[in-house]
Parts: structure tokens; C-alpha cells; sequence
């Protein structure tokens, strides 16, 4: 979604193709004046392979991105030109600079851009057939609230920012068909008064849509009903651990673990299917967190979670807080999606890794998935489809650490039949 963003920004005189490599394979040898590159942690050591594939052979090339924003110097090692921030306000002054063979080594963006007046993302560039969901429209940027161990307030700051509704409802109406969408926001009710008025604004369109949102939903009747008329089926939301203590430490006062079970009966009683992020070994956590969180899950019959242990990304307040205490492992930022990089408190990193995998597979069995979403369930078929699509990264082929950073891709893309 951001490199279709990226893509609108362009100069129209300048044409423009989009590679994701979640879904085809890269084309080395296209005729390409200048190649740009978004990455994340996870992805950076790939990233910085193509970009310099692209530059052995001539071509210049821009690494931008949460990766690059917060690692400009590392990223600067693999890049003609490194921006740092949203590309908003930035990124046609690169693409002027590289024309007049003028590309500064760094881009940095000084205040937040504004949201008023985006173009329309280049949604025409996405590979046909590819994404399970095509339509994804972003309606904020950032978060009110600033997890330790979250990356979204380190590369957005402590600002949450709104578009237009207005504006928002014209790109809906863009949109070839409205079956469903997917809300690529970290927080849609960052602010309630915002949430309010969009979801009003988009129930005569009929959608259905996912979205990621805070707890807090729940504690407001209003705002709850309106996403479940504006036909929001699936929320994903953070409970991230059952450990009180565990949520004060990484900065989550929002979160209240007794009222989760309020949580949860509330918006499944709007017809709003949960996906749950857990986060497993957290400092407060020993042996029992595992079993302890599954039993949760299942008895309030989550349609579908997530269990990750934490990851200390660079720029995040948890990185800063492990590393000085020396309990970083490694910054091979290829290690990041699949092995645990930091020194658990309370169990070896192995037991950690164990508990995680046996969470996930039990999880993810097809007995628990026929007692958590059975076959009447609203959109059951769905929701099988997304419970066998995570059953399948356990089970070896997609098998990764799949946590906040990344969830949303891993969701949305799927790899094309080859
Ligand atoms: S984890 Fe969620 S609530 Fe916390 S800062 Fe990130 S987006 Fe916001």
C-alpha cells in the first residue's frame, strides 16, 4: 500500500511499475532509471541485497521505509539516497533531483505531512489476482499511544493524524468493487469522534471491513455499533499479554486484562469477529503464559490470533531497554522475523521458542479451530480460510514470528500459483 502511495506522489511525466516480492519475482534486468525500496526490519537485509543487485548494475537506487527511517547510515551503505519519514512532501523533490542527476545522500522530512488532499494510491499497479485483499484505504497515520515495544509511534511519532472523511469516501468510490476492505491503520479509533464520523459516513456503501484497533473500542457503545453497521466484520486488536504487570511494563495502561472477557463478549456481540495479538515472554512471563494464554483464547473462542515473542526493532523504546541491559542477541536483522533475538527474564529462549510453537500448533488445530468457529458462525467460511492460512505457517512452508511489524502483509499477500 505505501508504494502505491508512493507511486501517486510520482511526477505523471514518470513511468512508474511496483515489485512485491511477496507475490513475483523480480525482474533484475528491466530497463529501470531509478529503483525505489521500502523495508522493513525484517526485510532490510533482503532489501539491501536488490538495491545492491540494482546498483552493480548501474542503476540508482532510494531505500525509505520504517527500516531505513530509523537505520539511515546502515541503509545509506546500500543506497544512492536514503528518505527518512513518510514520503509525503519528500518524494517528488527526489524524483527532481535524480532528473537533474542532483540526489542528495539523505532526505529528511522536518514536520509530519499533512493528510489533507493524498492522490489516490496506484492501486492499478498491484499484480492482478495477488492479495487476498486488493482494497486497502488508509484513513489515519500513527497512534495516540506509544507501546515499548511497537514501532508505529517511534516512525510516526507521537502524533495521530486523520484524513478528510470526505476524502476518504472519494477513494472508496474508486474503488472497482467494494466487497471488502481492509483498513491498513495501526489504531482506527485513535480517535472515537473520527471513527464516528467515518463509520457513518461509509454505511450506505454496504463494505465489509477489517481493521486493527485498540480495546478501547469496547468501552464505547456508540462508536462499537457504528463499525458493526458500517460493516466491519473483523477487528484485530492488541491484547498482547494476560500479565497486568506485564502490560504496565511495556507502557499499555490502556489494556486492562479484567475487563478482556467484557471485551471480547461485547464486540462478538455486534457480529465482529477477534483477531488477537499475544505476546509471549514478556518479562513478567514464566512457563505458564503458555498455556495460561491459549486456555483464554480458545475459552472466549477468538476467531483467529496471533502469538509472537517479543521483538526488539530498532528505534523501539523495548530495543533501547533490552540492549542496555545487554539482552540483545543479535542485529542481524534477518534473524528478526523467525529466531527470538533478546535474552527472555524468567525462561531460556528455548522453552520460549517451544511454548510459542506449541501455542501456535494448538492453536491452530483443527479441533480447536472447529470449537472456536464451527461452521455458524457469520462469515464461517472465511474464517476458515484464515485459520488454515495461519495453521499453514506452523506448519512449516510460511513459518515465521509473525508479529505486529509485518501481520498485515503476511495477511494480505499470498503468492500467486506458480
Ligand atoms: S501496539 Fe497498538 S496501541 Fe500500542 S502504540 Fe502500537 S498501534 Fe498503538
Amino acid at each position: 500500500m505505501g508504494l502505491a502511495i508512493v507511486a501517486a506522489l510520482t511526477p505523471p511525466e514518470v513511468e512508474v511499475s511496483l515489485t512485491d516480492e511477496n507475490v513475483t519475482v523480480i525482474d533484475f534486468h528491466k530497463e529501470t532509471d531509478l529503483v525505489g525500496i521500502t523495508a522493513l526490519t525484517v526485510t532490510a537485509r533482503r532489501a539491501y541485497e536488490i538495491a545492491d543487485t540494482f546498483r552493480a548494475r548501474g542503476v540508482k537506487v532510494v531505500l525509505g521505509g520504517m527500516h531505513p527511517s530509523v537505520m539511515p547510515e546502515e541503509a545509506s551503505q546500500h543506497a544512492d539516497a536514503v528518505v527518512i519519514g513518510e514520503a509525503e512532501g519528500i518524494w517528488p523533490g527526489v524524483v527532481e533531483d535524480f532528473k537533474a542527476n542532483k540526489l542528495q545522500r539523505m532526505y529528511r522530512q522536518h514536520e509530519r505531512p499533512s493528510l489533507l488532499g493524498l492522490p489516490i494510491p496506484r492501486r492499478d499497479l498491484f499484480t492482478e489476482g495477488a492479495y487476498f485483499a486488493r482494497h486497502t484505504v488508509s484513513t489515519t497515520r500513527g497512534c495516540p499511544y506509544s507501546c515499548s515495544f511497537c514501532s508505529v509511534t517511534s516512525f510516526f511519532g507521537h502524533t495521530y493524524r486523520c484524513r478528510p472523511v470526505e476524502e476518504i469516501i472519494n477513494e472508496v468510490e474508486t474503488l472497482s468493487e467494494r466487497k471488502l476492505i481492509g483498513f491498513v491503520d495501526d489504531n482506527i479509533v485513535g480517535n472515537p469522534k473520527f471513527a464516528k464520523e467515518l463509520f457513518r459516513a461509509l454505511i450506505p456503501y454496504k463494505i465489509k471491513w477489517v481493521a486493527q484497533a485498540s480495546v478501547t473500542i469496547a468501552k464505547d457503545d456508540e462508536l462499537l455499533r457504528l463499525a458493526a453497521a458500517s460493516g466491519c466484520i473483523d477487528l484485530f486488536l492488541g491484547f498482547e499479554s494476560l500479565s497486568q504487570a506485564n502490560l504496565v511494563a511495556v507502557g499499555k495502561r490502556i489494556n486492562v486484562v479484567d475487563e478482556y472477557e467484557d471485551v471480547i463478549r461485547k464486540v462478538h456481540s455486534h457480529g465482529i469477529a477477534i483477531h488477537g495479538f499475544f505476546i509471549l515472554g514478556l518479562d513478567e512471563d514464566d512457563e505458564d503464559v503458555f498455556k495460561r494464554t491459549l486456555c483464554f483464547a480458545q475459552k472466549m473462542r477468538l476467531e483467529s490470533a496471533q502469538f509472537a515473542w517479543p521483538v526488539p526493532y530498532p528505534g523501539t523504546a523495548l530495543c533501547e531497554t533490552l540492549d542496555k541491559a545487554g539482552r540483545i542477541v543479535t542485529k542481524d536483522w534477518s534473524q528478526y522475523e523467525s529466531n527470538i533475538v533478546f535474552e527472555p527474564k524468567k525462561m531460556s529462549r528455548e522453552t520460549l521458542q517451544k511454548g510459542r510453537d506449541w501455542v501456535w500448533r494448538e492453536f491452530y488445530s483443527i479441533p480447536s479451530i472447529w470449537k472456536r468457529v464451527g461452521v455458524a458462525r457469520r462469515n464461517s467460511a472465511t474464517l476458515w480460510a484464515v485459520n488454515l492460512y495461519y495453521r499453514a505457517i506452523w506448519q512449516g512452508k510460511l513459518r515465521n514470528n509473525v508479529g505486529k511489524e509485518s501481520f498485515l502483509s503476511n495477511f494480505l499477500a499470498r503468492k500467486t500459483p506458480s
